[in-house]
């Protein structure tokens, strides 16, 4: 069996469709075909390439999960989950781009208005502009609740035609090649997060400008860096939702957001176990291949072990999602059990490359370093224990009418 046909293999549970297949395929051969090829170089110059993100806008793959109301391919979330696995394979910074601009628009089309459809979303699901999402702050990571982002309005209190926005957003993805840009402010710093709201916006929009450039452990070919805000002023109908919705704005985009880097992940630890396994049958010491060995045998299964873990519960939290059921403990399952796989299987396929594996002529390195940011972002590890054990206990208490 090739090495190729055992990762179809490992992609085939749960049954796909044949458009589900189609669209995996169109996603691998052009991963492989464009994106592969460059990725360890753009690394290395910490090089963001617009013209890979328009190629993918031109396939159409920053539609596949947007309903065809609104100018999407129609796809469910499961088959963008086969999306996300591919362009990984091919290098993780690429579809961290891709699936934070998607996180950036998919809440317009929940919480949007026809005119705001019709505005913000031709470009973005065309691939034209490019989305981010800013929601950190250098106070206020894992508590993002504590955002400190100012939103004042203008002109009447209970009918304002503008906002105005102040404040410092960190660690933002896609920043400066960005168009658009999902921001959450507070109308109302002592309400908490019932004074959160989402604006919608623009780059160019006076007051706003870029600060530092993350200089980043992995993913370097997508840059993050700082937004800085000193009384932008954006018109009423850049608001997405209510004045005191962008909380729940921003967790419902999260939900999805996790997903997606749960495929991501998978897909990145996908590629470095066959680049292992690969390896391994080519590599020779003592007399035979190093794959004869029991002992690192042991270690590919147990790495195809992991990959398959986070594939199921991808694919289980993409179900629910497509099934309209709540998603937050399912996606935060997903996104910690298959952001440690990538960590962890990356790290292994490292050791089994051996002094190759700790050099930059090999992926497997910046595999391993572009693994750990995803225990990180979205979530770290932590909060999705927190969010997972709130779930349990919760059930608990209705279970014993509590
Ligand atoms: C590569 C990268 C890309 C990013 N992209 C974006 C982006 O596009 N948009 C955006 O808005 N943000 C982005 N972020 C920011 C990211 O979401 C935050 O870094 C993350 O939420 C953690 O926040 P923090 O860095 O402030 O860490 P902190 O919240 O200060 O946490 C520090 C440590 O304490 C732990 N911790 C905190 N609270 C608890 C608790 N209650 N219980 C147990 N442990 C806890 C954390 O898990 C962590 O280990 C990105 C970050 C990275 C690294």
């Amino acid at each position: 069996m090739t090495l190729a046909s055992a990762r179809d293999m490992g992609t085939a549970e749960g049954g796909l469709s044949t458009e589900e297949r189609l669209l995996q395929q169109t996603a691998r051969e052009f991963a492989q075909r464009e994106i592969a090829p460059g990725a360890a170089e753009r690394d290395e110059e910490e090089r963001y390439d617009r013209s890979l993100f328009r190629r993918m806008g031109e396939l159409g793959l920053t539609a596949v999960p947007f309903p065809e109301s609104i100018g999407g391919a129609g796809f469910s979330y499961r088959a963008w989950t086969l999306v996300m696995e591919e362009i990984a394979y091919a290098d993780m910074a690429m579809a961290v781009s891709l699936s934070v601009h998607i996180l950036s628009q998919y809440p317009v089309i929940t919480w949007g208005s026809p005119e705001q459809h019709a505005r913000w979303l031709p470009p973005m699901l065309s691939g034209e502009r490019l989305g981010a999402f800013a929601l950190t702050e250098p106070q206020a990571g894992s508590d993002a609740a504590a955002l400190r982002m100012r939103a004042e309005r203008v002109g009447p209190a209970d009918t304002p035609t503008a906002y105005r926005l102040t404040g410092t957003k960190i660690w933002i993805t896609n920043a400066i090649e960005a168009e658009h840009y999902l921001v959450f402010a507070t109308v109302d710093p002592a309400a908490g997060q019932r004074g959160i709201t989402a604006f919608l916006v623009e780059k160019g929009t006076p007051g706003f400008s870029f600060g530092r450039k993350e200089r980043k452990l992995g993913i370097r070919a997508d840059t993050a860096s700082e937004l800085i805000f000193d009384g932008a002023e954006v018109p009423l109908a850049n608001r997405l939702g209510e004045e005191g919705q962008g909380y729940r704005i921003a967790l419902s985009a999260l939900g999805e957001g996790r997903i997606s880097i749960a495929a991501a992940c998978t897909g990145l630890a996908q590629a470095a176990l066959d680049a292992a396994a690969r390896f391994l049958t080519e590599r020779r010491a003592f007399g035979v291949p190093l794959a004869e060995q029991q002992g690192l045998r042991f270690m590919l299964a147990e790495m195809a072990q992991r990959v398959a873990a986070a594939r199921a519960l991808t694919r289980a939290a993409a179900d629910a999602k497509d099934r309209g059921e709540s998603i937050s403990e399912a996606s935060s399952l997903a996104k910690w059990t298959a952001s440690d796989a990538a960590m962890s299987v990356t790290t292994d396929a490292v050791q089994l490359f051996g002094g190759s594996g700790y050099s930059r002529e090999f992926p497997v390195e910046r595999m391993m370093r572009d693994a750990k940011g995803a225990q990180i972002y979205e979530g770290t590890n932590q909060i999705h224990r927190l969010i997972v054990a709130d779930h349990l206990l919760k059930r608990l208490t209705q279970g014993s009418g509590g």
